[in-house]
């Protein structure tokens, strides 16, 4: 063999997870005639979205239930590529004193609440009563008493959001609680997107036609740092946790992690909709149940409880300033490295959805291709 040979590597490219970001970005390099490997250290593709069949033979999301949503067209065009779709929109209930109340918080919320019967005009007012004023709205406490007030913010927020993220509302950026919209009206949907819809076969299926591509070769259980060098290649392209990468040089960036506890219950259905929220009450909080967002028929179901950890598996970046601050001294770290794409939740620390990840990673792309793009929005 030539020197020239023996040294030309075997892939353009080594992808580091197989979730939506490192799988997106495959099929993407794939379709120009990159040679792609994705290794992955899960023993399946799919990252957290990742689904599969329990024991009973219901569809369930391990890692936790996972709608989808998006307003981007882009996005949900790139997607049907790779699946169909069941049209679903997940609708929440958060059970607050003993009462199963709609959230998002809108009209019926309150009117159930306090035994009231506004119109959606007087809820406006009601809620201009109850707010209190503040100058700049900076944590998550300030977007929602801000808007709602203290009661309903004390009944439906600071609970959950203390569980949640083991910290307090005032301890956390403005945009955690400002997912979460107030609504005037009855719509009890939980989210307002264009586009709302369920993968038809499920979301592993999706990933297997992202990665159908005979460009691309996937290898699971792998860490990819025991390969690495092993395996010839030109770029990197990492969607793990970022400061894992650098060996945690500047400290840990924190990650909030879940623990799931699955149940199967001999009932068709056990919860009025696809979740219902605890603010208040019990280690968990939240309860899903899969067969109202895949729309399964079966004569048992399957639902999962979120109980968050501090120490896990690394799910969730958490939005506050002095964790933005670190993840900049890794970010410039990340942007001196020439042969490395960094992209995904856990390696950019943002608190995306998936679409969000998609939208990043197609992106990304076309960077990679040296399109001129414009900077990051989302
Ligand atoms: P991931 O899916 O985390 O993929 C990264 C992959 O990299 C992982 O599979 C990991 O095993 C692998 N990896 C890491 N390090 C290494 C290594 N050293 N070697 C090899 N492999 C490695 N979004 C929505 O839009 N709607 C929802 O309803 C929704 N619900 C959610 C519920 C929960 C409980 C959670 C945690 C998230 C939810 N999300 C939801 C967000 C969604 O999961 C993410 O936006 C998306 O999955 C992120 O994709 P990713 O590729 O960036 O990361
Ligand atoms: N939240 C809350 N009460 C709720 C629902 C949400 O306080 O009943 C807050 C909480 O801080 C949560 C954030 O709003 O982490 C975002 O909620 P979302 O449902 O978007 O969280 P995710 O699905 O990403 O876990």
């Amino acid at each position: 063999m030539t020197e020239a040979l023996s040294q030309a590597a075997a892939f353009d490219y080594l992808i580091v997870g197989a979730g939506f970001a490192g799988s997106v970005l495959a099929e993407r390099l794939a379709s120009v005639g990159g040679r792609v490997l994705v290794v992955e250290r899960r023993p399946h593709i799919g990252g957290n979205a990742y689904d599969c069949y329990d024991d009973a033979g219901i569809l369930i999301h391990p890692y936790g239930p996972h709608i989808f949503h998006t307003n981007s067209k882009d996005v949900f065009d790139y997607l049907s590529l790779f699946t169909e779709w069941r049209p679903y929109q997940h609708r929440v209930l958060a059970n607050v004193e003993g009462q199963l109340v709609p959230m998002p918080i809108n009209l019926d919320t309150v009117n159930r609440l306090y035994g009231l019967n506004l119109t959606s005009f007087q809820l406006e007012d009601f809620f201009a009563s109850v707010a209190e004023p503040v100058e700049q709205v900076r944590t998550s406490e300030d977007v929602v008493v801000s808007k709602v007030g203290r009661d309903l913010y004390n009944k439906f927020f600071r609970g959950y959001t203390r569980k949640q993220w083991g910290l307090d509302p005032s301890q956390l950026d403005a945009s955690v609680t400002a997912r979460v919209p107030t609504r005037l009206n009855r719509d009890d949907r939980y989210f307002a997107d264009t586009y709302q819809a369920m993968p038809l076969h499920g979301y592993t299926r999706m990933f297997q036609n992202l990665l159908a591509h005979p460009n691309i070769k996937v290898m699971l259980q792998t860490d990819y740092r025991e390969v690495q060098r092993l395996i010839p290649h030109d770029h990197l392209i990492y969607t793990g946790p970022v400061d894992a990468y650098f060996d945690h040089c500047y400290g840990k960036l924190p990650y909030r992690s879940l623990d799931f506890r699955h149940e199967t219950h001999d009932v068709e259905q056990l919860l009025p909709v696809g979740t219902v929220n605890h603010p208040n009450d019990y280690a968990y909080t939240r309860v899903s149940e899969f067969k109202h967002i895949t729309g399964q028929q079966h004569r048992q179901t399957s639902v999962v409880y979120e109980f968050p950890q501090a120490d896990g598996d690394p799910y969730y970046p958490v939005p506050r300033p002095e964790n933005a601050e670190l993840y900049k001294r890794y970010q410039a770290l990340a942007d001196a490295e020439p042969d490395v794409t960094f992209v995904g939740r856990l390696a950019t620390y943002r608190y995306y959805n998936m679409d969000q990840v998609v939208a990043q990673a197609l992106t990304t792309f076309r960077k990679l291709q040296g399109e001129p793009v414009e900077s990051q929005s989302t």
